[in-house]
């Protein structure tokens, strides 16, 4: 057995480790501990003062087509070291390579594309927002909404579930607008992230400044925050809501981005029969969803809403597809999921289902086997659990995120106002997905269901073959959804950018507007 890694900060153009004790980060297949990680005893609030004062002023300097050359190079860093990154990303999170190449890729995929924006957006360093606007009765007299960078630091607090990807998608946003990253990777799963912060860091690829990374407990680090810096949150409603609280984001003008739990809600619309194109592509999104990642994703499918005449064929279509999927230590190559990524975690599963299964029928699937290549009591596995509420479920099923391999089929009456009505008891949710080829059907689905979620998929027959799938946020497209789901917006191209921008309306005369603020329109 190897010794554990001691895990390193980047911190002021330093990678450094704490002291004192640390941190165990376990192989949750083995329970083995692969890392360890402290951050006891580092200079945050110098970190935080050094992005600001160096970091700052270095990539408010550069255009956005020179920030996106950053980020090019940044992704092609992280697809040059992939293969080690997916094997850190098995033995710290318990992925098999396919959960681990969907994070690692997915974490250069985002840098890439918001490098194609960068080049997009061109040799400007403001971005106009909307038309001149003229505001006398004169044509000279006139008004331009801009956006500028933050004069800041971003801090990245991210979820155990997505190192790579998490990290990845949120320095994106905020490099290319112009604002320097702090980010702090969840500690339970932080090797992979840690990894890429030495790789960032000894590449020298980025200003000075430009990105620094806490491995492991946030200590006092949001005691330092002031006016300008921001907060991009991710991670469960109950830390959000710590944050809430912090007075540098009720007093002090630290913004704060949340992106929390949510139950999301997958339908099948009543005209899709069984066999069709529609109906295979709703079973096997709703496969995946609920078994990548061993259902540990924000974004995971937790409601599968169908009309209860179809619903005793989808549970049995459901059920058979389950039932072969191979759960175990990812290390062995026939496994399809592998354990959930911590011993709380796997405890917080269990609670959760026990809440669950009190007002559903449960739909157990290959408990009894045991979990390949694991030693005999060891390991956080968890097999997967349908349910089936026939009557439209209790509030524990459309309350309680249990974050694991598990959902629930829910009956509901056919109709669009019916299936609109249910997703909104998730209390709000990241993304939702209807799959049906009625357009009447769809059109009043996305009416009523838009205001409850932030994202909507429609699953149909002619886009079967290429649709990505619902659990999957795309750089283009925003990620983030209202109410329980936080509030918050992230991605969707420069949408993403606005968190990290202040946005100020200028007015004046014409001509000086004009020579003053060039740069591309959003
Ligand atoms: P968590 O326990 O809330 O932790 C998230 C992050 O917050 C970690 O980095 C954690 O650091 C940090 N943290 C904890 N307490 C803090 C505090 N008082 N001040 C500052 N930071 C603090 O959530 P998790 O268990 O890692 O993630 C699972 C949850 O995240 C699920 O509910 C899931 O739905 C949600 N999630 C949402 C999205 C999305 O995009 N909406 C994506 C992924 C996951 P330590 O690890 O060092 O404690």
């Amino acid at each position: 057995m190897s010794e554990p890694t001691s895990l390193r900060s980047f911190l002021s153009g330093h990678l450094v480790a704490g002291d004192g004790a640390a941190s165990d980060l376990v192989n949750p297949a083995t329970e083995e501990v692969v890392a360890r990680a402290s951050t006891r005893g580092l200079d945050l609030a110098g970190a935080l003062a050094y992005a600001r004062t160096v970091g700052g002023p270095a990539l408010r300097a550069l255009t956005f087509a020179q920030r996106g050359e950053l980020l090019k190079s940044l992704s092609r860093l992280l697809h040059t070291h992939r293969d080690e990154l997916l094997s850190l990303a098995q033995a710290n999170g318990g992925n098999t390579r396919g959960d681990a190449k969907f994070d690692v890729d997915g974490g250069s995929g985002t840098l890439a594309a918001y490098a194609e924006l960068g080049a997009s957006l061109g040799d400007a360093r403001v971005m106009l927002d909307g038309e001149q606007l003229a505001i006398g009765r004169g044509a000279r007299y006139a008004g331009q909404h801009v956006w500028t960078p933050r004069q800041g630091v971003a801090v990245h607090i991210n979820a155990f579930n997505f190192p790579a990807w998490g990290l990845a998608e949120k320095l994106a946003c905020a490099l290319l607008a112009g604002v320097p990253v702090v980010s702090k990777p969840a500690t339970a799963t932080a090797h992979v992230a840690a990894r890429i912060g030495e790789l960032f860091a000894e590449s020298k690829l980025l200003p000075d400044g430009a990105f620094s990374l806490l491995a492991g407990p946030v200590g006092n680090l949001l005691d330092h925050l002031v006016n300008q810096d921001v907060i991009a949150f991710t991670g469960s409603s109950d830390t959000a809501q710590t944050l809430r609280r912090l007075p540098c984001v009720i007093e002090g003008g630290v913004r704060l981005n949340v992106e929390a739990d949510s139950l999301n809600s997958a339908t099948l619309g009543p005209d899709v029969e069984r066999g069709s194109p529609t109906w295979d592509l709703f079973i096997a999104d709703v496969v995946r969803e609920m078994t990548q990642k061993t259902g540990q994703k924000c974004t995971a499918i937790r409601r599968v809403l169908v009309p209860a005449a179809l619903a005793d064929s989808v549970v049995e279509d459901l059920a058979a597809r389950l039932a072969d999927v191979k759960v175990g230590d990812p290390a062995h190559e026939s496994v399809t999921m592998g354990p959930l990524a911590t011993r709380a975690q796997l405890a917080e599963v269990k609670a959760g289902l026990a809440e669950l299964c009190a007002e559903a029928e449960t739909i157990s699937l290959g408990e009894a086997r045991a979990p390949i290549g694991a030693v005999a009591g060891k390991g956080f596995f968890q097999s997967p659990v349908l349910l089936h509420a026939r009557d439209g479920g209790g509030s524990a099923i459309h309350g309680r995120e249990v974050f694991g391999p598990v959902a629930t089929a829910i009956d509901y009456d056919g109709s669009a106002a019916g299936a609109v009505a249910l997703t909104a008891r998730g209390g709000g949710s990241l993304v939702a997905s209807v799959y049906s080829d009625d357009r009447a059907f769809v059109e009043e689905f996305l009416i009523g269901g838009a205001a409850h979620t932030g994202r909507i998929f429609v699953g149909s027959a002619k886009i079967a073959g290429q649709a990505t799938p619902p659990g999957m946020a795309l750089p283009t497209l925003l990620h983030g959804g209202p109410g329980r789901a936080g509030g918050g917006e992230e991605l969707g191209g420069t949408r993403g950018m606005t968190l990290y921008q202040q946005r100020t309306a200028i007015h004046g005369d014409k001509a000086i507007l004009d020579a003053a603020l060039k740069g591309p329109r959003r």
